[in-house]
Order: C-alpha cells, then structure tokens, then sequence
C-alpha cells in the first residue's frame, strides 16, 4: 500500500537498491508470524503474484476470490490483496504451526518485508521499515537473496511499470466525473490484470507486457 511518510521516521535513514546489504536477516522466521497476521488490506497483490497462485495452486482468481484473496480499492483503483480470515485475522495461508503454505510462491510483499519501496523519478529504491519486524537479533542480508525473486531485473522493471501505471490510471479515473465509466474501466482493469488467466507455460512478463499495452491503449495513456 502506498502511504505519505516521512521516511527518516520509520527507516533507518538510508536507500538501498539489491546489491545492498541491509540488517534485515530474522533467522528464517523462526517462532515469528507476526507480519502475517492482523495485517488488515496492506498486502496488495500484483498481476505477477496472481500469475504465481493461480498457475501453481491450479485455479482461477475467482477461486482466490472465495478463500484467500479480497478486493478493496486503492486510490479509485479496485486491486486485490491477502485476506485475513478469523478471529486472529490470519492470512489464509498461514499455517497451524505458524509457517507459510505457499512459502515457494508466497507474494512481492511477503518477500519484501520488512522492506519497503520508495518510487521516484520513474524507478524506485528500498528502505528499511526499522519498527515493523521485532526478532532479534537482526543479521545483514544481500536485498536480492532476501528477496528471494528469479528474474530480478525484469521483476524490479515490472514493479515499476505497474507502479506508474497505476499512477497515470488513478490520474485519469480523477478526471472522469461519469461513475459509471469509472467502475466501467475498473471492471475492465481488474479482467485485464487479473481474472483474464495466464498460461503458466509463458512468460509471465511477456504476457504482462501485452497486457499493460492493450491497457494503456484503452484508457489513453501514451
Ligand atoms: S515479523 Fe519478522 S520475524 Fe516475524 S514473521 Fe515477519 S519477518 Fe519474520
Ligand atoms: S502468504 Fe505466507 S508469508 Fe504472506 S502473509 Fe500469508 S502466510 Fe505470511
């Protein structure tokens, strides 16, 4: 989720990008789920992640729809994020003893914490959320093992090319007074990104990319 922060406050004053080494090492979680539960609508998920569940738990983002995943809306944008479920609001996929089911293909933002990213200038920089991850002690970790992510140079192209064009449709979707076209692009947005499936035998980047042009064409943008 994308928030209006004063960094030097809840970081360790200092951007990083993955060749950076940055004390965020928590012993492999060991003992801990804190951040996967209670976490309210903050774990947004992208079209990479939904590519990822759908494709290797075998189902449609309408499936996730009715178990682990929720819709809610960003900045006029309807996106999707993980749902915490019962009394403790736990992620759908955490399990009894505290671990993640889907640890192999678990979310950008799961991967990231207690990363965060900070976008400027058409590109983006990590920081360290220095208050959100309490284990101690903390070890220094190279951000591109902690992320743990293949293709990490089309990956962090991909985050950015979601990022700003999320920007340039939250623009838009602001000048258009009509309600109806506005839930009417939103509906085609949300089909476009996420319930259209992908073919887990492509390249989901490739896919992406075709996607986000026909996308850009129908809104206007470029
Ligand atoms: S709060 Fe820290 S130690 Fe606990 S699960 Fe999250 S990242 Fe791991
Ligand atoms: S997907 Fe896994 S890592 Fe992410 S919040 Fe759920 S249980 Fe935690």
């Amino acid at each position: 989720m994308e928030r209006e922060i004063d960094l030097k406050d809840i970081t360790d004053g200092k951007l990083y990008n993955s060749n950076d080494m940055v004390k965020a090492g928590c012993g492999d979680c060991e003992g801990c789920s804190d951040c996967c539960q209670g976490m309210g609508e903050s774990i947004l998920l992208d079209p990479n992640d939904i590519f990822r569940l759908t494709v290797n738990l075998e189902c449609s983002f309408d499936e996730l729809l009715q178990t682990c995943v929720e819709l809610h809306v960003v900045d006029g944008i309807i996106l999707p994020n993980l749902k915490m479920v019962g009394v403790s609001q736990r992620c759908a996929f955490l399990n009894e003893k505290g671990r993640c089911n889907i640890h192999t293909i678990r979310p950008g933002i799961c991967r990231l914490f207690p990363l965060g990213r900070c976008y400027d200038d058409g590109d983006f920089q990590y920081f360290l959320q220095i208050y959100e991850c309490r284990k101690e002690p903390k070890t220094k970790v190279k951000i591109k093992n902690w992320l743990d992510t293949p293709e990490l140079k089309k990956y962090e192209r991909f985050i950015s090319d979601w990022h700003y064009f999320q920007k340039d449709v939250q623009r838009i979707l602001r000048g258009i007074q009509n309600e109806v076209m506005v839930r009417k692009t939103n509906l085609y947005l949300l089909e476009q990104f996420f319930r259209e499936p992908y073919d887990g035998a492509q390249d989901f980047y490739e896919q992406f990319y075709d996607r986000l042009d026909m996308a850009k064409k129908h809104v206007g943008i470029g």
